[in-house]
């Protein structure tokens, strides 16, 4: 099973994936994009350093080349080997960011990475759902806005909850989560969902 975990900014995704990781009791990975894969790492390089020359459409085709390589050398073999597959962030972050908050269109990045990811669709997905408010509050808290992308305004994160919230309406992978409540609360409702999937 591949799973992935998605939501904005200061939502725990990555908090709440490895606390389901430490109690699912199985062979797993987890991993996010670029995942320490080389190509990947250098894309991401780019991707967040700190000019404002990327157009939104270079953007969009480096995180899809990033995913792409990522998902051939990390993901594709984990899965094979029989695996559990938890990733943080997937083909959903890019139709919420780049899609739906830079507004290039839903169709447009879903054709790019339909080249790069192929079939490799997730067979789940955990939304962490949080206003944006809130999880921009938490990544303050934590001094953890560090990159380009993490300093977009408050009306781009209100683009990509929309953008979120409209690609849970339309696919039935994704699942849903309140992610405003406690980490302990939220972990347990992913971990449920997960084991229901497993089942
Ligand atoms: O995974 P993480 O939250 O650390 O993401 C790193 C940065 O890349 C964040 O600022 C996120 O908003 C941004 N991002 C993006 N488009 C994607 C994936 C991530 O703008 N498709």
């Amino acid at each position: 099973l591949f799973i992935t975990f998605e939501g904005p900014e200061g939502s725990g995704k990555s908090t709440v994936m490895q606390a389901i990781a430490e109690r699912l009791n199985q062979p797993l990975i987890t991993t996010r994009e670029p995942g320490g894969i080389r190509i990947s790492e250098a894309i991401r390089e780019l991707l967040l350093s700190d000019d404002n020359l990327m157009d939104a459409r270079t953007e969009a085709l480096l995180f899809a080349a990033s995913r792409r390589q990522h998902l051939v050398e990390r993901v594709l073999p984990a899965l094979e080997e029989g695996k559990l597959v938890l990733c943080d962030r997937f083909i959903d972050s890019s139709l919420a960011y780049q899609g739906y908050a830079r507004g290039l269109g839903a169709d447009a990045i879903m054709d790019i990475n339909r080249f790069a990811i192929e079939e490799h669709m997730p067979d789940l997905t955990l939304y962490l759902k949080v206003a944006p408010e809130i999880g921009l509050s938490r990544i303050n808290d934590n001094a953890r806005a560090t990159n380009r992308l993490d300093k977009e305004s408050l009306a781009f994160h209100q683009l990509v909850c929309e953008g979120y919230d409209y690609l849970a309406e339309q696919y039935d992978r994704i699942v849903t989560i309140d992610a405003a409540r406690p980490i302990a609360d939220v972990i347990e409702s992913a971990y449920q969902v997960i084991l229901d999937k497993m089942k």
